[in-house]
């Protein structure tokens, strides 16, 4: 049978139930169960593709073409395996499906309502997915309270109520506070989180405290005496400072093995952490500064207020996080705003890179300066890592510096352009001229075919990432954008020596650019795909792997370097 673990969260939005769930997750797969997570997001949206991204972060895309919720990114680079977008579910899925339903006479002769009709509908969702797992961790976007979270206490209640046994574990997130002026932690939001869910009629099983600083005996005894749980199921959640400690730290309080017991199981194998542990020491070590490598992030950064959201770049960090543990290097990132290149100068902040990545992006803010910032990577041969935009940027740099091809552009900036070395594909064209903009773009899994003499080849096959098929090699990325290279104009690009190494072949015979390479440069490597996306702890992306690798060969050249020219000025003060 299997079991539920319903995680909910009080007291604040961005709580930690994103990372709590992929946590328990994780360590009951490490208990040797199968396990699989299901993201609630109680918007109208049918998914995260049309997300005001100030509000919601990273588009995170399923190898199945979903965008999803960043959350089930954490899912997948903690689970370290992948998810279907169905393991996605929003409000407006289901209604949208229920409404459909009702359209094509399936509820013929009855009322349709609320109840059953839309928490029957969640039911089958979360049953459809769970079907061949033993525990099923799923997360409920939201706080505690919220409307709009209503439905789904009450559905998956139901779920509950169905089976004799028990089979449901509730854990709720909550946020204690330490108000500056007052210096002392506050439980009372806590309180009223538990009031919350109670309320629904549930009571946790678990409460996950987060704060700044371990409860202590008096707030434990507090939150205990009025929430009526056990005290050893009272976990008490420090702010870390990697991720990829908070299981570790759960583990340390037997959050595994007393999770198990509440659903009546035992733990199959006893966890061996060891290869997480040595990877998250080197994550959170401190080195200096001759073992850190400074990657500068060349992006549009979102203002919501006062504040800067870095978060739409999410998997991008984590792809460099993991990269820098296999490196064993510290991954420094400098958030460049990409409006401070516009004009072409002396910026001294590139200087002291060791490293440029242009990440993803849409229209055409920023444009001018990501192209300058690329052209200094390229020509004075900085390691340089494009993703997406930052391939098609790279390409339209090219094209106009190297190859002088006037006007080279992309049609997203400018449909006019006399040579649309980036443009649309006639179909995705189509689809925008219908109002499509949800869930149409080339999303997801797609296969690229690479050439053996490329560096791309010895990067994903040094990793074991490529595949043989009738003697081609094959890689697969996810993808989410409209755009595409122009099939038109890559022999003449690369007649300058710009290498087209890897190509998504069509039915039809069309071949899109997938890779490009600099072979002069050390490292000058772009991608339409986005393998932030495959990259796991232990399992860094090919392509950020030998990116951090560059870096840091250039950082020691530029040690070595430094050194040389110090030693000699030494020498020549001595022989005065
Ligand atoms: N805006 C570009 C396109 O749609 C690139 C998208 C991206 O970087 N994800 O093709």
């Amino acid at each position: 049978m299997t079991k539920f673990i319903v995680v909910s969260g009080g007291v604040i939005s961005g709580v930690g139930k994103g990372i709590t769930s992929a946590s328990i997750g994780k360590i009951l797969k490490m208990h040797g169960y199968s396990v699989t997570l299901i993201k609630i997001d109680p918007y109208i949206n049918c998914d995260a593709g049309t997300l005001r991204p100030t509000e919601h972060g990273e588009v995170w895309v399923t190898h199945d073409g979903g965008e999803i919720d960043q959350d089930l990114g954490n899912y997948e680079r903690f689970l370290g395996s992948n998810l279907s977008k169905k393991n996605s579910i929003t409000t407006g899925q289901i209604y949208s499906s229920v409404i459909k339903k009702e359209r094509s006479g399936e509820y013929l002769g009855e009322t349709v309502q609320f109840i059953p009709h839309i928490t029957d509908e969640i039911v089958d969702r979360v049953l459809s997915v769970s079907k061949d797992f033993e525990v099923v961790v799923i997360e409920i976007g939201g706080t505690v309270g919220d409307y709009e979270n209503v439905p789904y206490l009450l559905a998956l209640k139901s779920l509950r109520d169905k089976s004799l046994e028990k089979n449901m574990s509730h854990v709720l997130v909550t946020y204690l506070p330490i108000p500056s002026h007052i210096g002392e932690m506050k439980t009372k939001p806590t309180q009223q989180a538990i009031r919350l869910l109670n309320k629904e009629g549930i009571s946790p099983d678990f409460i996950i405290c987060r704060s700044k600083h371990p409860l202590d005996k008096v707030r434990r005894n507090k939150i205990e005496l009025f929430s009526n749980i056990r005290s050893e199921n009272l976990i008490s959640a420090v702010d870390v400072k990697s991720i990829y400690e908070v299981p570790i730290n759960f583990e340390s309080e037997n959050l595994g093995i007393k999770i198990l017991k509440s659903l009546g199981l035992k733990s199959k194998k006893i966890p061996n952490w060891d290869s997480w542990n040595i990877l998250v020491d080197r994550i959170v070590s401190s080195y200096d500064d001759s073992k850190t490598i400074d990657i500068g992030i060349v992006g549009k950064y979102l203002n919501t207020g006062d504040y800067e959201l870095t978060d739409s770049y999410l998997s991008i960090e984590q792809a460099l996080v993991h990269a820098g543990a296999e490196a064993k290097i510290k991954v420094k990132i400098s958030w460049l705003n990409a409006a401070n290149f516009e004009t072409e100068s002396d910026h001294k902040e590139l200087k002291k890179l060791d490293g440029i990545l242009v990440p993803g992006g849409f229209g055409d803010s920023g444009i001018e300066g990501k192209i300058n910032v690329i052209k200094y990577a390229r020509e004075n041969n900085v390691p340089y890592l494009g993703i997406c935009y930052g391939m098609q940027l790279a390409v339209i740099e090219f094209a106009s510096n190297v190859c002088k091809i006037q006007d080279a552009n992309t049609s997203e900036v400018d449909s006019k352009t006399k040579n649309p070395v980036v443009t649309i594909l006639p179909v995705q064209k189509e689809k925008i001229l219908d109002k499509g903009y949800g869930g149409t773009m080339r999303l997801g899994d797609y296969l690229a075919e690479i050439d053996y003499n490329s560096n791309v080849y010895n990067l994903y096959n040094a990793s074991k990432k490529i595949t043989l098929n009738s003697n081609k090699f094959f890689v697969t990325e996810r993808h989410r954008h409209r755009y595409e290279v122009n099939p038109k104009y890559i022999n003449k690009i690369a007649g300058y020596r710009l290498s087209f190494s890897g190509f998504h072949v069509r039915n039809v015979g069309v071949k899109l650019a997938e890779f490009i390479e600099l072979q002069s440069n050390n490292f000058f490597i772009a991608t339409q795909a986005h393998p932030e996306f495959n990259s796991k702890l232990g399992a860094a992306s090919p392509l950020f792997k030998g990116f951090v690798d560059s870096a840091k060969k250039y950082l020691e050249a530029k040690q070595d370097k430094f050194f040389k020219i110090k030693s000699k000025e030494n020498s020549q003060l001595i022989k005065i």
